[in-house]
């Protein structure tokens, strides 16, 4: 394992050298699970070495990967076209931030940075002067269609200023923070805001060997609520608002399902009493067991959720910064 070469110079975000190895995955093992689970490879266009490291600053508390290795729009594209669930609608950030954004009295102008199909900016256009962009070439088209003001533009060719500028589950995604804040930053007004959605790496899903969703080429960074504390140091911010999203039940199933229940065993070859219990009287076993098997399981669900609740958070955590003039 020739990671010692690779190591990293310093902390993408506050550029300290005190980085510690933090967990690593085989290539091999990874581009078979993303087969398997999800239908396509991604690594199939990229560069890679055998192994994914993972890093963690002990200074600012930022978990990184080296080499960082990001997805492209193409990436993007086939994740949203294959998986409706990609860009999620109803978001628990979304109503949080919609929420906390009316009680700034000082918010006129808006930017969202990695605005997808545009949901969020959907449901603020007619309240703000809103603009987004986006890196997803179907996601523009997307927008468009829906008369929001999005375009492929890069936040560093922004020439105009904004009283608040959002990002939902977009700085994970990138290799290099500290670039994005500073260009975020560039763009807000002095005193304005700028608020991050980003996963929790406290969440729920913490206790998973491996999330796929939560490793290049999809996301490369993890940020911490102690991560934010120190972003606020760095940049000169203000922390006005940190909010973790509350365990759902929707997590609490996924949870369950994915690291606690085992897979249900499927019979590659029938045997002659369930053929002919299925030709004869419409009995199909394996539906029958499956059945039971999923009733138990909500009763489980439903017994454990209350307690569960208040020991484990849900996957994302957000915070509204704003800018010290
Ligand atoms: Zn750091």
């Amino acid at each position: 394992m020739n990671f010692i070469a690779n190591q990293p110079k310093g902390c993408p975000l506050c550029g300290s050298g005190r980085a510690q190895l933090h967990r690593w995955h085989s290539i091999a093992d990874v581009r078979a699970e993303w087969k398997q689970g999800l239908g396509f490879d991604p690594f199939d266009r990229l560069e890679t070495g055998d192994h994914l490291f993972q890093y963690r600053c002990l200074d600012c508390d930022m978990r990184f990967y080296h080499p960082a290795i990001c997805g492209d729009g193409e990436f993007y594209k086939e994740l949203s076209t294959r998986f409706v669930w990609y860009y999620e609608k109803d978001k628990w950030e979304f109503d949080v931030a919609a929420d906390l954004i009316s009680q700034l009295t000082d918010v006129r102008r808006l930017l969202e940075v990695g605005c997808g199909q545009g949901h969020f900016l959907t449901r603020m256009h007619n309240l703000y002067n809103c603009q987004g962009v986006e890196f997803n070439p179907k996601a523009i088209e997307d927008c468009q269609a829906k008369g929001l003001n999005v375009s492929s533009s890069t936040l560093r060719s922004i020439e105009t200023s904004f009283d608040l500028v959002v990002a939902f589950e977009v700085l994970e995604h990138l290799s290099n923070p500290r670039e994005f804040m500073e260009d975020a930053l560039r763009v807000v007004k002095p005193n304005g805001y700028l608020l991050l959605a980003v996963p929790n790496p406290e969440g729920y899903f913490s206790e998973a060997d491996r999330v796929l969703l939560d490793m290049p080429p999809h996301h490369v960074l993890s940020l911490s609520k102690k991560t934010f504390e120190n972003i606020a140091k760095i940049f000169q911010l203000e922390i006005v608002n940190i909010q973790q999203e509350p365990l759902r039940f929707a997590h609490y199933k996924s949870y369950i399902s994915n690291f606690i229940l085992p897979d249900l065993p499927t019979a590659e070859k029938q045997p002659l009493l369930k053929r002919l219990m299925r030709r004869f009287l419409g009995i199909d076993l394996d539906v029958e067991r499956r059945k039971v098997v999923e009733q138990l399981t909500a009763i489980q669900l439903a017994t454990s959720y209350p307690i569960a609740k208040d020991g484990l958070t849900g996957q994302t955590h957000m915070v509204l910064f704003r800018k010290i003039a």
